[in-house]
């Protein structure tokens, strides 16, 4: 039996101020939330900061991105030992907006993955189609590009060590989900590959839905064979609305 994860993506959004209200928020919330395992993805900036606040509440910690680099002359960067050094657990790698708005390719996404689990970190790797790609019938070939680019590269055994989040980009902050149904397809699609290459690694792989979940959807999605939990963005800004999901 897989442990669901609530993941939440704050992107560039927050302030001291309001971060220290929503994780005090999410933090008090957090008995009602049964066997879930729930984690915040806070700017680099506020991570220690909010690696201070989550102690001992049983949420964990991840970042947005990471640099596929170790050290070096790279500016603006941020690597996975450092990332690990304050406090994450969790990185999310290949967002559908590191992909479109500042051209990440799938090789680009896989050696990030690869510098995070480098250094002890759960990549989040994520996954999924444009609204084209799914109308042109295209929506398991990109998956399946996506997915190859890290198998390749990493070999399938290192995704029992990962999760994946299926987050279809016309789903994304735009306030139309994905039906179960059609979710569960990609969920199922994304398994069956990996099962294809190493029954228990598919088995073991979290695979989590993301794409304008709330606290009205979230258990009919969770609720499908294949689907682990959710990543979640705009509804990750408040404790209520996050709460909501976590305890769907
Ligand atoms: C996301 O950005 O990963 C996401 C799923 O956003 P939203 O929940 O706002 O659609």
């Amino acid at each position: 039996m897989r442990q669901t994860l609530v993941a939440g993506n704050w992107k560039l959004n927050g302030s001291k101020e309001s971060i220290q209200t929503l994780v005090k928020g999410i933090a008090d919330g957090m008995s009602g939330v049964g066997g879930k395992a729930v984690a915040v993805c806070p700017p680099y900036v506020y991570i220690p900061m909010v690696a201070d606040l989550v102690e001992g509440a049983n949420i964990g910690l991840g970042a947005q991105d990471v640099a596929d680099q170790e050290s070096g002359a790279f500016t603006g960067e941020v690597s996975a030992a450092m990332l690990k050094d304050v406090g994450c657990q969790y990185v999310i790698v290949g967002h559908s907006e590191r992909r479109s708005i500042y051209g990440e390719k799938d090789e680009d996404t896989a050696a990030k993955y690869v510098a995070g689990q480098k250094e002890g970190l759960i990549p989040i790797l994520c996954v999924g189609e444009l609204l084209e790609e799914r109308e042109a019938g295209d929506t398991e070939n990109v998956v399946a590009r996506q997915l190859d680019a890290v198998i390749n590269l990493a070999g399938v055994e290192s995704l029992a060590d990962a999760v994946i989040a299926y987050e279809p980009v016309w789903a994304i902050g735009t306030g139309k989900t994905a039906s179960p149904e059609q979710a569960q397809e990609v969920h199922a699609f994304i398994r069956g590959k990996i099962a294809a290459l190493n029954e228990d690694v598919a088995e073991k792989v979290q695979i989590l839905y993301g794409g304008s979940v709330n606290g009205s959807n979230a258990a009919e999605l969770f609720a499908m064979e294949d689907i682990d939990g959710g990543l979640i963005g705009g509804a990750s800004l408040t404790s209520e609305a996050f709460l909501a999901i976590c305890t769907a």
